[in-house]
């Protein structure tokens, strides 16, 4: 297994020239995460086209400058439509087994994530079936829910274990989620969330288990290599500032850069433990404070902002995106898809973040692609349409790029491409 992200075999190494588009949205131009204002240019070109060549971006622009290098090249006509850059989802738990759909009643009778989680419901039960199933049995399922989330347009995701929460099951995750992405049409990013929560043999004794993941689990050569990042769900009945300290210096230690679940359900300083120790992103941020914020755009720790968390929640406020904004952090979103919350579309996410976290269709299209790069350490390979970067693009059903938000929880994707091979056709 290998720490980067991987992509699954082809049956040819696409060159395609994408013509006739009537919008492309590039989000081309920057070098770094954007924020403020930056977060509403979209690098718009009209009457454009893209000539890919062996997968990857080779020109991108008006198509009069482009077609002449293009010739004989086969070619993929976008009807006047908008093209934009593939989704990256920053932020998911798909790899687990089994469904919570009975926690919904649960919900609506008033009860809290925590309060379902004591109960015997929540995480602690998807780890049961998580346990109890085969690695091929969460394989199926994990893959038939990446099956979903190409066809709405995702082409980069990040993968979080969490549901196995000792070596081996976590082994049995991470193992899962490499084997995704070496067989869909996705880029993978791999992280370890051991610390997601403290497993029934250790109830008891959760400094236990704290030791026995900073000294036996992330020290262990059978992870060496395996996730590219160690998070931590620093929160109350989960684990403490200090605690997650202990666990994001040695995931660090072993090669792992930390991300952080920050302030979900209380201020416990999640946000400024994500800066302390240089998390690349902190994500969720419901409850932090003004301080904790300031020292994450101190640190450039990018804001991973998961709205679907709180949609589904039926107890949860909306993160105030604009506070994020305006503290001058750069925003990523992501679907937050896991048991909790089964959520498979960035579309949907991305409607979410106007409606709910009023922010402009812009910002939310930047946080989507763009910033959600940069949010798993993939910037430099999509996010965006400029050359060199892989040919992941979607082509829209629409002709102007702020109907996606507008059109709620319809799939507008008509084909994905994914390292310019045709991967989705709807
Ligand atoms: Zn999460």
């Amino acid at each position: 297994m290998s720490p980067t992200a991987e992509t699954g075999p082809r049956s040819n190494r696409g060159d395609l020239l994408v013509a006739n588009i009537g919008q492309l949205l590039t989000l081309g131009g920057y070098m770094e995460p954007r924020t403020g204002k930056a977060l509403l240019d979209l690098g718009i070109v009209r009457d454009a086209a893209i000539l890919i060549e062996a997968g990857r971006i080779k020109a991108v622009g008006p198509q009069d400058k482009v077609l002449p290098d293009a010739e004989g090249v086969e070619v993929l006509d976008a009807g006047g439509k908008v093209v934009m850059p593939g989704f990256v989802d920053a932020h998911t738990h798909a790899a687990f087994a089994g469904s919570r759909e009975g926690e919904l009643a649960s919900k609506l009778a008033g009860k809290s994530y925590a309060q379902i989680a004591q109960e015997g419901g929540g995480i602690p039960s998807t780890v049961m079936a998580t346990r109890a199933a085969t690695k091929e049995q969460v394989m199926t399922e994990t893959k038939d829910r990446v099956r979903r989330m190409v066809a709405q347009g995702t082409t980069t995701v990040e993968m979080k274990s969490g549901y196995g929460l000792s070596l081996d099951e976590e082994l049995k995750l991470l193992e899962v989620i490499s084997q995704v992405a070496g067989e869909m049409p996705v880029n993978v990013v791999p992280t370890f969330l051991g610390a997601h929560a403290v497993p029934e043999e250790h109830r008891d004794n959760p400094e236990g288990y704290v030791d026995y993941l900073v000294e036996e689990v992330l020290p262990s050569d059978a992870l060496k290599g395996v996730a590219r990042y160690c998070d931590v769900f620093v929160e109350e009945g989960f684990f403490s500032s200090h605690q997650g300290k202990r666990i994001l210096l040695a995931g660090q230690r072993h090669g792992m850069a930390s991300k952080v679940h920050a302030d979900e359900l209380t201020s416990c300083g999640g946000a400024e433990l994500a800066a302390e120790v240089g998390a690349i992103s902190a994500d969720h941020l419901l409850f932090s404070t003004d301080v904790g914020l300031k020292a994450m755009a101190h640190s450039r720790t990018i804001a991973v902002l998961l709205p679907g968390t709180s949609f589904s929640s039926l107890s949860l406020p909306y993160c105030d995106a604009r506070r994020v904004i305006d503290h001058g952090l750069g925003v990523a979103l992501g679907t937050d898809l896991s048991p909790n919350s089964w959520i498979e579309s960035m579309q949907f996410v991305i409607s979410l973040a106007c409606y709910k976290l009023r922010m402009h269709p812009e910002e939310a299209i930047s946080a989507a692609t763009i910033n959600a790069a940069w949010a798993i350490g993939m910037a430099a390979e999509v996010g965006s349409i400029e050359v060199g970067k892989r040919a992941d693009l979607l082509l829209l059903r629409v002709s102007d790029y702020r109907e996606i938000p507008y059109r709620i929880a319809s799939n507008l994707v008509d084909r994905v491409v994914k390292d310019g091979v045709m991967v989705f056709e709807g």
